[in-house]
């Protein structure tokens, strides 16, 4: 799959946030266990210095996860390539993210030619992500809500990523996921969360498997503007 960016020219940036800095990210990420080429591809062409605060923009190509005001975090980019490359394995087209945030995943996700629907409950937060994301060309449908019921208008969805942490999988994505296709989510309370992978099969039954311990800010309900 070759991924469409439309790259403005502000995006290719200079200094800390030049193409051999994001390289350096990318060796990082492969050398922790990301083998999937297109997924590392779409990290090193996304300018995730654009999706943080300028102030913080000379740490953007560290792997590590960043204030984005609102008490919300952008995830660190290992999460970002693993969550990726778990959802690519069911091989999508059409893909929903819970949590939007800064609009960088969602940003990774059209990069790879994928059809995206993104959600988020905090108003401000999704204007913002919403002109990044116009600004770069990236076509993304977005929505103000509280994504726990997801995005039903648009289901099912061939795989679903939520970027949020819930102390149990929320039922109303797993009805929206397509057969075969794969639903990745953090599960767990603050001291102990953990990446899973569910998979829904042909007669709906699902199959779980763990993949990583991680940190998310938590999954809440109602939304803010
Ligand atoms: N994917 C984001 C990560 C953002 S952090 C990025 O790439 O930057 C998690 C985001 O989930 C926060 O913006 C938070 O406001 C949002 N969130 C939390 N609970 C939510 C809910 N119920 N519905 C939609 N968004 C939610």
């Amino acid at each position: 799959m070759t991924p469409r960016l439309r790259l403005q020219p502000e995006a290719v940036g200079m200094g800390m946030t030049s193409q051999r800095v994001r390289d350096r990210l990318v060796e990082r990420l492969r050398e922790s266990g990301i083998r999937d080429e297109t997924v590392l591809n779409a990290i090193r062409l996304v300018p995730r210095h654009l999706f943080v605060d300028e102030a913080l923009a000379t740490r953007a190509y560290e792997d590590t996860a960043l204030p984005i005001g609102h008490s919300q975090t952008i995830s660190q980019p290992w999460v970002v390539a693993r969550m990726t490359e778990a959802l690519l394995q069911g091989a999508p087209k059409k893909v929903l993210e819970i949590g939007t945030g800064s609009g960088y995943q969602a940003a990774v996700l059209a990069a790879l030619g994928l059809e995206v629907y993104t959600v988020e409950r905090i108003g401000d937060l999704l204007r913002q992500a919403r002109k990044r994301l116009r600004q770069l060309g990236m076509n993304v449908r977005s929505k103000h809500d509280d994504g726990r019921i997801g995005w039903p208008e648009h289901a099912p969805y061939d795989g679903i990523l939520v970027t949020a942490a819930a102390p149990a999988l929320v039922n109303a994505l797993i009805e929206q996921l397509a057969v075969g296709g794969h639903l990745i989510a953090p599960v767990g309370c603050s001291g102990s969360q953990s990446l899973v992978k569910l998979t829904k099969r042909e007669d709906g039954s699902v199959q779980e498997e763990t993949l990583a311990p991680v940190v998310f800010v938590p999954l809440l309900s109602g939304t803010l503007d």
